[in-house]
């Protein structure tokens, strides 16, 4: 039975084509004219990131539904979901008893009996089935009561012509592909689209070599687009809906030795690069004790040896620093910009919003504050004559450090001597906006850091290329925060438990969900809690409200009077889940926990009781969650660990899911799911050693379209530009 649960992935950009990334302007492989694509689609499609056949393609379908074997209308039950074949007896088209509402009737038969079929608001249809026409209809069956009694019914199914040929198209009568939303296409367009496009001539060329796949069994490229686009009858659907048949395998296995190749090369090349070499007996000297605000964990002290020593080296750095929400990763990056800085040069630290990067700059101030280093703060909001002032100070190198976000990066910024790029929350930066901050200097040394857990096996193998740095101990007094799953019927036990917290002084958090396709509800959501809170439960309280949609000037206020400890209560959309640091923050309450993911809200937990205070986070469940989600809450209870987190949410999840992945790290994928997919990952790998040795044997032109393609790849996966 196809799956119909409510849940289903939130659509991603497509990461930038590596076809679009060869390609000036419009070239036999664009889309315009290919399967009757006009001028306006073409433009709407590429500005969601498809620019070719190629691309749309790799729009995979997220699910498919099982619309075969059409069932004779006599076998029908209520509630079931079926396709159904016949002719259309009668139909008619009239206005409902509601304004505006129109209704088509139909009566459809087969040999065996008949069937009711109602469709709101589509009179065409009457124009468009006549009496006479021979449909597949694909929809539930419910029971209808009328005057004359209870009677079977279908209520607004897909419908598709029978073809001459006697089949049903690309809707009906087949297993059916999914998809979800692309630019302004929803799953039936998209299907129509991606059929003819199937239908007609299209030619991809193999790129992978013919060894490989018949070694490995798998299809060829465009075999394995047709099949996993609209599978054969006789394919397994739970094989589908777990990208085990041989076509997904084929996709998945040719992103993994995308992967895995351009790990090998890159790393290679730029080990061959001289970069900027900082000395390590002065890093390490009395400058920086002098300016130590703590004793450094033994983490922190092994990350900043290991990072002295990358810097040290003639080759450029590329670290990843890994390690839980308050490990103290901040510290670490702002000694090793103080160690380069301290002799002669100019370190950035990127932050993904205003906010963050706002507070990232006031405590490095802070740490500087004796050295008479000077630093900048540049973001959108820094306007005038102190941009103006900020960008002569970097070009010249007055300025020495910089905290900022994508302006960091932006084209009138120039660098006396860029060397050090610090990049925190990478995962919250694409590709290409890494690369051009690194891009500011030449080979400078890169600092990347993330919270994001993925499970250990997995780490070195999706990060191949970057030197990793762990952070695995918390500064000492800080414990995790417990973690409570709650629902409604607590509400008002959760209210008092957050008045006591307050009345001792204590901060406390309402964080609210904010998914990108409802951004604009989820923030009435938290905008209508605030008002609710202020009149109600928390009437003798100072609240603040902070969401993506206020003024930059707006953040920064609730922020400062956040900072003041004047407000006690802060509502919020998920922004402070990007690094918020308060030391007097006791209690996070996370409404709507189910439409979290675990990794998010493992990081959310992290932002409270920093200050040697024991934290709290409380995890309201809304009353229609399923059970499946609870579940998933109910490990935060347990585990605390943001390993051992991820390694059970994977196993609670199964297979087949990607935006799992993605919420651990895997993100970068379009069907691979390197969790999911290690073994074959596994054989990536070797593929990629073998395929660089000089002993394989390629058939003739098989490696230049291997290494053409190769480097279109490079774009997506290439400098250290990969997942979070
Ligand atoms: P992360 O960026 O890893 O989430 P932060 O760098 O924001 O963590 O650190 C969390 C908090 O712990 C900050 O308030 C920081 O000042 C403090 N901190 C960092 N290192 C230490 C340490 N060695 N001892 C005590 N407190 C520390
Ligand atoms: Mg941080």
């Amino acid at each position: 039975m196809p799956n119909r649960s409510k849940s289903f992935t939130p659509p991603v950009t497509p990461p930038p084509s590596p076809a679009a990334s060869r390609r000036g302007g419009p070239s036999p492989e664009g889309l315009l004219g290919r399967a009757g694509i006009g001028p306006a689609r073409a433009k709407s499609l590429g500005a969601a990131g498809v620019a070719s056949i190629e691309d749309l393609l790799w729009w995979l379908p997220s699910r498919y539904e099982d619309r075969r074997h059409p069932r004779p209308l006599a076998s029908l039950k209520p509630d079931e979901w079926v396709c159904v074949h016949g002719e259309i007896r009668a139909i008619k088209a009239r206005r409902g008893a509601r304004k505006g509402l129109h209704i088509t009737e139909a009566l459809l038969a087969d040999e065996t009996g008949n069937l009711h079929v109602v469709w709101f608001n589509q009179p065409w249809l009457a124009m468009s089935l006549p009496q006479g026409t021979e449909i597949f209809a694909y929809g539930k069956v419910s029971l209808f009561s009328t005057r004359a009694g209870l009677r079977l019914q279908m209520d607004s199914p897909e419908v598709e012509k029978v073809s001459p040929g006697g089949d049903g198209g690309a809707h009906t009568n087949r297993i059916v592909p999914i998809y979800r939303k692309l630019a302004d296409l929803s799953a039936r367009p998209i299907r129509s689209l991606m059929f003819k496009v199937l239908e007609g001539p299209f030619q991809l060329e193999e790129r992978l070599p013919s060894r490989l796949l018949s070694q490995e069994g798998l299809p060829g490229l465009e075999e394995a687009f047709r099949n996993a686009h609209f599978p054969s009858g006789d394919t397994d659907i739970h094989a589908l809906e777990t990208r085990c048949t041989a076509a997904h395998r084929r996709l998945i296995f040719e992103e993994l030795l995308g992967l895995q190749w351009v790990l090998r090369t890159s790393k290679g090349e730029r080990e061959a690069l001289v970069g900027v070499v900082v000395d390590k007996q002065r890093a390490t000297g009395d400058f920086l004790r002098q300016i130590l605000p703590f004793h450094l964990t033994n983490a922190q002290r092994r990350a900043l040896r290991e990072i002295f020593d990358d810097m040290a080296s003639p080759a450029p750095m590329y670290r990843l620093l890994h390690g839980e929400v308050g490990s103290g990763k901040t510290l670490v990056a702002f000694l090793a910009m103080a160690a380069c800085v301290h002799q002669g040069f100019q370190a950035a630290f990127m932050a993904p919003t205003e906010v963050l990067a706002a507070q990232q700059f006031r405590k490095l101030e802070e740490l500087m504050a004796s050295t008479g280093l000077k630093a900048a703060l540049l973001t959108s909001s820094v306007i005038g004559t102190e941009r103006r002032r900020v960008l002569r100070g970097l070009a010249s190198g007055e300025i020495s450090m910089a905290v900022g976000t994508h302006s960091l990066f932006q084209e009138k910024v120039a660098y006396a001597r860029l060397g050090l790029a610090v990049i925190d929350e990478q995962h919250r930066f694409g590709v290409e906006q890494r690369a051009r901050l690194v891009a500011k200097g030449t080979n400078p040394n890169v600092l990347v850091m993330t919270a994001t857990p993925i499970p250990r096996s997995l780490a070195m193998t999706i990060y191949g290329d970057l030197d990793l740095s762990v952070l695995d101990e918390l500064p000492p007094g800080r414990q995790p925060a417990i973690t409570a799953v709650r629902d409604e019927s607590a509400r008002h036990r959760v209210e008092t438990f957050l008045r006591k917290e307050m009345d001792a002084g204590r901060q406390v958090f309402a964080v609210f969900p904010l998914v990108e396709e409802s951004e604009a509800l989820d923030v009435r959501a938290a905008v209508e809690a605030y008002a609710r809170f202020q009149a109600g439960p928390f009437r003798a309280y100072r609240l603040a409200l902070l969401h993506g949609r206020m003024s930059a000037a707006k953040k920064e206020e609730a922020m400062a009077r956040l900072r003041s400890g004047e407000v006690q209560l802060l509502v919020a959309t998920t922004v402070v889940e990007l690094g918020v640091d308060l030391p007097e923050a006791s209690v996070m309450v996370v409404e709507h926990a189910e439409r979290f993911g675990l990794a998010q809200l493992h990081q959310l937990r992290g932002r409270v009781g920093r200050g040697g205070q024991r934290g709290y986070c409380i995890l309201m469940r809304s009353t229609d969650a399923g059970a499946e989600g609870a579940e998933r809450l109910v490990l935060l209870e347990k585990l605390r660990d943001g390993f051992a987190l991820a390694e059970a949410d994977l196993a609670l999840r199964g297979e087949g899911d990607p935006a799992g992945t993605r919420q651990w790290g895997g993100n970068g994928f379009r069907v691979a799911n390197p969790l999911r997919d290690f073994d074959m990952l596994e054989r990536a790998r070797e593929w990629a050693r073998r395929l660089v040795t000089a002993e394989f044997q390629w058939e003739p032109g098989e490696e230049g379209r291997f290494r053409t393609w190769a480097s279109s790849v490079r774009y997506l996966w290439g400098s250290f530009g990969r997942i979070g």
